[in-house]
């Protein structure tokens, strides 16, 4: 049997294994409260189409084209969340593309990633998603869009670079060099170069997962900031005094255990 593995997952596991066990192996489900992301899937899509449909005959688009690639993704939004995302993917177009000699074909658009390693004789398929993937300068590139309104970065970043790395060199037999985030609605791009360092921590990190999965060994908890967001409060041992049961969930781990 294969192990499923993401970098939410890892980052989660790296943020509190107790979390991880109540979310991802006993499959208790979280609520969470984020606002409506069709504005930013709207935004997504239009990136998208822009780039995968443009005929590069030409060095670059105008702003008319991504305009229309905007007028075809905006079927589930209301005339303000119109207004406000063509006034983002404008200041993208003149941060991003105007500035440019030529608008390079990216080597992938909205793609999944897989690929397979072994840690304590357990498959793992790694599973990810990107929004581009460029060549530059003969180089791999990811490119990330993120739609929040401010330009934090997240915790997954360190998780997430090690773990395209190690999927990017199966598929492509290249090393990925570097990752981007763009932040659409401030228009600020923050570049994080790919170390052995990243590497290392996410193969450590699977290898920890592993150990656990196989001994079924103590998922601790791990108090901090996280904790704020973190919708299994009330079954933690860390952060309440009288915590409620634990519910009986999927018990995955016990699937994973019989058949390795
Ligand atoms: S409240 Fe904090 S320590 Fe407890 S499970 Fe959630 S993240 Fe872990």
């Amino acid at each position: 049997m294969t192990y499923k593995l993401s970098a939410t997952k890892l980052v989660t596991y790296k943020q509190c294994p107790q979390q991880y066990n109540f979310r991802y192996e006993l499959g208790i489900s979280s609520r969470s409260a984020f606002g409506s992301p069709d504005l930013g899937n709207a935004l997504h899509q239009a990136l998208a189409i822009a780039y995968r449909d443009w005929h590069y005959n030409d060095h670059k688009p105008e702003w008319d084209w991504f305009e229309s690639c905007w007028g075809v993704s905006v079927s589930k939004l209301s005339e303000a969340q119109i207004d406000d995302g063509r006034a983002i993917l404008r200041s993208y177009f003149n941060d991003f593309v105007v500035p440019l000699n030529v608008m390079q074909r990216p080597l992938g658009i909205e793609s999944k990633i897989s690929a397979k390693v072994q840690f304590e004789n357990i498959e793992f398929a790694l599973n990810g998603r990107y929004d581009r993937l460029d060549n530059t300068n003969g180089s791999l590139e990811l490119i990330d869009y993120k739609t929040t309104k401010n330009t934090t970065v997240p915790d997954s970043v360190d998780v997430q670079l090690g773990l395209y790395y190690l999927a990017l060199q199966q598929v492509y037999q290249q090393s990925l060099k570097r990752l981007t985030l763009i932040f659409l609605r401030s228009g600020e791009s923050l570049s994080f170069e790919v170390t052995p360092a990243h590497q290392k921590q996410v193969r450590s990190l699977i290898s920890d997962l592993a150990v656990k999965l196989r001994t079924d060994a103590e998922w601790k908890p791990k108090v901090g900031g996280h904790c704020d967001r973190c919708t299994y409060q009330k079954y933690c041992t860390a952060k309440t005094c009288e915590p409620e049961p634990v519910p009986k969930g999927e018990l995955r781990g016990v699937q994973l255990s019989l058949s390795v």
